[in-house]
């Protein structure tokens, strides 16, 4: 990444975090107008930024953000379309899992609903058009801590250099240290449950095919990848979790069987395997003066929608556009009045998906028979109702409700 000398210059944004909130938040508004000064900050050298080997479900909106931004078109050639999503939901030694719910995968508009995008290649593509539109980076570095003036924010980063901002963004996830140092206080539970994630290769192809398989320890989920692989995110209890990364790949692979099934012929480990614990936290407040939080550091939620990115990029929609029609308006960026209206936009939205995916882990990630009887019959009543199908199909593109201009496909 391209090291900043020592910046003596108020900057307009600092972004502290250049993950895939801070990279695209920094672009948005950098492209909106070229003459605000905006920086990102983080611990990883651009070199890493290729080699994640994990892949997240980017919802429709989302695309036509990356659209907007100038960069769908790289991630385009390695991304796979869901055409079809399929739910089950059965015990792990059952034989046959009966489909519950099944999905086109079409918005009404005729786009898919979602696409799988390789990590490796989305990270790239955001890091090369921020750094080209000319986003000042001080990687590897990271933000240690920062006091706020009447009229900007003085933060000091790791490697001892300072830097003065109107306004300075927290988008350094779930464990954000900066939230904790702007005394946001957050609401949290663990779920004691850990998501394995890898990526596995197959005999047969799955025709751009998702699965939900929910199982007693949590939701099994196969998203395909482009060729004849998937991605995997598996949920197990913690501790059972991490017996199966540190288990030799024989056992593994035996595990992972008992749960995929055989649907798609003979199937091979694919890349690493990791397991992310799981819970949900969410910030009580998303603003203070001259600071705000962006994606995980505001709501980290559970992957069971494949939502968490995609709350996060309607974040960056949404501040993006709060700012730049402050800056038109000649106001203040880091002005607290204008900062509560992207918190008035994004913290309803939010507590809602953090409530929705809380139900739906606890409703399905157990064993007890009556309950399976009661959301079989619910999955079964919502399959036969295209109307609500089409409604739910609309929520997981990101189309539900006002949308921010960038997830519509417009310019801010
Ligand atoms: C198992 C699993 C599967 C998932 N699948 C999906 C999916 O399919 N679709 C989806 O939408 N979401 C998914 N998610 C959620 C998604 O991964 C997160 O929502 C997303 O990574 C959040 O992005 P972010 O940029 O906010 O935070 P992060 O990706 O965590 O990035 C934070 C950045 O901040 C940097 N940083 C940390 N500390 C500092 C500091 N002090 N100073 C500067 N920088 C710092 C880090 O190096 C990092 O680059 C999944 C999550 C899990 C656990």
């Amino acid at each position: 990444m391209v090291k900043a000398g020592k910046n003596t210059e108020m900057l307009d944004v600092v972004v502290a975090g250049g993950g895939y909130v801070g990279l695209s938040l920094a672009l948005a508004l950098k492209q909106a107008d070229p003459t605000l000064k905006i920086a990102v900050i983080d611990p990883k050298p651009a070199e890493s930024l290729s080699k994640d080997p994990r892949a997240s479900a980017i919802a429709a909106a989302a695309c036509r953000m990356l659209d907007q931004l100038g960069v769908w078109q790289d991630i385009l050639p390695s991304a796979q379309p869901i055409n079809e999503m399929i739910v089950t939901d059965s015990k792990l030694r059952d034989v046959v899992r009966p489909v519950f719910l099944t999905f086109d995968g079409e918005t009404a508009e005729g786009e898919p609903f979602a696409h799988m995008v390789p990590n490796g290649v989305m990270m790239p593509a955001l890091y090369e058009a921020a750094a080209g539109a000319g986003v000042i980076f001080h990687a590897p570095d990271s933000a240690e801590t920062f006091r706020n003036t009447n009229d900007h924010v003085a933060l000091t980063l790791a490697s001892g250099e300072t830097l003065s901002t109107r306004l300075l963004v927290a988008a350094d996830g779930v464990r954000s240290k900066l939230r904790d140092l702007a005394g946001i206080r957050t609401v949290y539970w663990d779920y004691g449950q850990s998501g394995i994630v890898t990526t596995v290769k197959h005999e047969r192809p799955h025709n751009g095919r998702a699965e939900e398989h929910f199982l007693p320890a949590g939701p099994f989920a196969i998203l395909p990848l482009p060729g004849n692989r998937s991605s995997l995110v598996w949920t197990e209890r913690t501790a059972d979790a991490k017996r199966l990364v540190a288990s030799d790949d024989f056992t593994f692979e035996i595990e992972l069987e008992r749960r995929f099934g055989h649907h798609l012929g003979k199937i091979e480990l694919d890349g690493p395997r990791h397991a992310y614990p799981l819970g949900l936290r969410l910030a009580r407040d998303f603003v203070k003066p001259r600071f705000a939080l962006a994606g995980d550091a505001a709501h980290g939620i559970h992957p069971i929608a494949g939502q968490g990115l995609n709350m996060g990029f309607r974040d960056v929609a949404a501040l993006s556009e709060v700012l730049i029609e402050a800056r038109r308006l000649g106001q203040d960026i880091g002005a607290l009045d204008v900062l509560e209206r992207y918190q008035r936009w994004r913290r309803f939205d939010t507590f809602q998906m953090g409530v929705v995916t809380d139900v739906l882990n606890r409703l399905f990630s157990n064993d007890n028979d009556i309950l399976r009887g009661i959301r079989d019959f619910g999955l079964g009543l919502v399959d036969r109702m295209p109307g609500l199908k089409t409604h739910f199909i609309k929520e997981a593109a990101g189309f539900a409700g006002p949308s921010p201009k960038l997830l519509s496909g417009e310019p801010l």
